[in-house]
């Protein structure tokens, strides 16, 4: 298995159990806390177990990990969310949770994925994706659901329809699928909340940037990332000029 190969694999190995432990706790009834912490650490030690079996000699900055800071001068450092979207996950009627997978080499993105099991979609870097065709008249922008000043603005300014939903895995599926054309994230985001997202929007040709306009660095000490924007390039743009207020 090559880099992206290996992404996808984890993700989709990911994605089934969280499926298959959500569908178990169903019929047990389950504290939804409970089932939530339970995914957290299901998905964050199958996918440890994977890397340090497979790329023994890589490193990983896992949301649900201990962070010792020895990653910041490795080689290559895969950077994970096992459970994007947990506080959705233990409801089996919520399809806005995901998993998200990146491998970092020198502070770039080499390889990614992003799984959103409930939806059956699965983001893969490496198989030169393509964007789905737009879907509404008016530019729709998906935002997330406590902190939409931004997108309120930007909508404002491009005259773009707004919505919200869980999960930045989800969100990113949304616009490379064409049911949205932009997601914005004003703040409060860490590299593993971005960093697939980032990987598979840019491998199928969409424009990823933070909200400051600036580039992304991955890995680094602190690892937190300044919002984010995921755009169709058609409107990626119109997005930086309503940034510049
Ligand atoms: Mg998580």
């Amino acid at each position: 298995m090559n880099d992206h190969e290996f992404a996808g694999y984890l993700a989709e190995c990911a994605g089934e159990e969280l499926l298959k432990l959500r569908a178990s706790a169903s019929t047990e009834r389950l504290n939804p806390w409970y089932l939530r912490d339970q995914g957290d650490i299901l998905s964050h030690k199958l996918l440890i177990e994977q890397i340090r079996e497979h790329r023994p000699e890589d490193h990983v900055l896992s949301e649900e990990g201990a962070d010792d800071k020895s990653r910041v001068d490795a080689d290559r450092v895969w950077i994970i969310d096992p459970l994007d979207g947990s506080q959705d996950y233990p409801y089996p009627e919520s399809a806005e949770w995901a998993v998200h997978i990146a491998l970092v080499e020198s502070g770039r993105i080499k390889a990614g994925a992003v799984a959103c099991p409930s939806l059956g979609r699965y983001h893969v870097t490496g198989l030169k994706g393509s964007i789905g065709s737009r879907k509404n008249e008016a530019p729709l922008i998906v935002s997330n659901r406590w902190n939409t000043y931004q997108a309120s603005s930007i909508a404002e300014t491009i005259g773009a329809e707004l919505t919200c939903c869980g999960s930045a895995g989800v969100k990113t599926s949304l616009v490379l699928s064409g049911d949205a054309d932009i997601y914005i994230h004003g703040s409060g985001l860490y590299e593993w909340d971005a960093c697939g997202p980032v990987a598979v929007s840019r491998d199928a040709g969409l424009v990823a940037f933070q909200l400051d306009g600036s580039e992304f660095e991955f890995n680094k000490q602190t690892p937190v990332v300044r919002g984010l924007v995921i755009s169709r390039p058609e409107y990626s743009d119109l997005v930086r000029k309503a940034l510049s207020y």
